[in-house]
């Protein structure tokens, strides 16, 4: 029981990533705050939890909005009384060469994968720097240290919070809390099935390709990155501080060919 007693709030925990790293934190031990945009996904989180013998509660929220996101950390406090671990998750595609992104799909990007790690972090803090402890993890992408083809609003988020964790480190250290990055590679989740669906005619075959991309052979899956998390979130990860952490299958320091 690596997280017992330990409170998480995870946002967009009701899919992929999120969702395994719920389950697993509640495995450990954690009680689980689960946040998502949509009900009925983190709704399902909840009861997968429960059904074994895990404690969670489902909070919804959109992370762009202020009112959400201070009602959510505000009633979060409510319940379990202190908030320990904050997993900065919640994040959409962006696909497209930067001339065809409309300005509308950029924002949104930014919106979503920016400011949903700015709000949430924003109204946990003061409690953490209260509490004088806390993990925050943020979600980034090896796309912020590898160019890759048509996907210039998502790496550029993706670059930013790398930025943001290292710069939110040096200001929270003095407070007991640590912040570090998660930079996963392609991971099987129903963001990335979504994504090859709509930018290729030929799904399995891109699958094929992003298979070789990786020195792994084969693509990532939900519970590689929850068990990353899992040590930074654990007190096994208490020198870890403002770090990238990668989990992509040998992509960004790799070359296969
Ligand atoms: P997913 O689509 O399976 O899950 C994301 C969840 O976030 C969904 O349940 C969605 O409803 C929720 N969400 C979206 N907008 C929200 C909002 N405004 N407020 C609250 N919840 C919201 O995606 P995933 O693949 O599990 O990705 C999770 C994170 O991991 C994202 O930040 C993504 O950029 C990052 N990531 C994914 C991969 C990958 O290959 N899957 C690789 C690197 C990084």
């Amino acid at each position: 029981m690596r997280l017992s007693n330990k409170i998480v709030l995870i946002t967009g925990s009701g899919s992929g990533i999120g969702k395994s790293t719920a389950l697993l934190f509640a495995k450990e031990g954690a009680s689980v705050i689960v946040n998502d945009l949509q009900a009925d996904r983190g709704e399902e989180t909840v009861q997968e939890i429960r059904q074994a013998g895990g404690e969670a509660i489902f909070l919804q929220a959109d992370v762009t909005k202020p009112e959400d996101v201070e009602k959510l950390v505000r009633e979060a406090l409510a319940h379990y009384g202190r908030i320990d671990v904050l997993f900065n998750n919640a994040g959409i595609s962006g696909v497209g060469m930067l001339h065809e992104v409309e300005p509308e799909a950029w924002d949104k990007v930014m919106n979503v994968n920016i400011r949903g790690v700015y709000l949430p972090s924003k109204y946990v803090l003061p409690h953490m720097m209260e509490q004088r402890s806390g993990s925050i993890i943020n979600m980034s992408s090896c796309i912020a240290e590898i160019g890759l083809a048509r996907r210039a609003s998502y790496a550029a988020t993706k670059g930013a919070i790398l930025s943001l964790t290292k710069s939110m480190q040096v200001d929270y250290a003095p407070y007991g809390i640590r912040v570090n990055a998660l930079l996963p590679g392609t991971i099987l989740t129903p963001f990335v099935e979504n994504y090859l669906r709509t930018s290729y005619d030929d799904p399995e075959a891109a699958i094929a390709s992003l298979k070789t991309r990786q020195l792994s052979g084969d693509l990532g899956r939900p519970d590689d990155v929850a068990q990353a998390a899992l040590f930074l979130a654990s007190d096994d990860a208490k020198f870890m501080m403002g770090s990238p952490l990668y989990i992509d299958g040998g992509v960004v320091f790799g070359k296969n060919a």
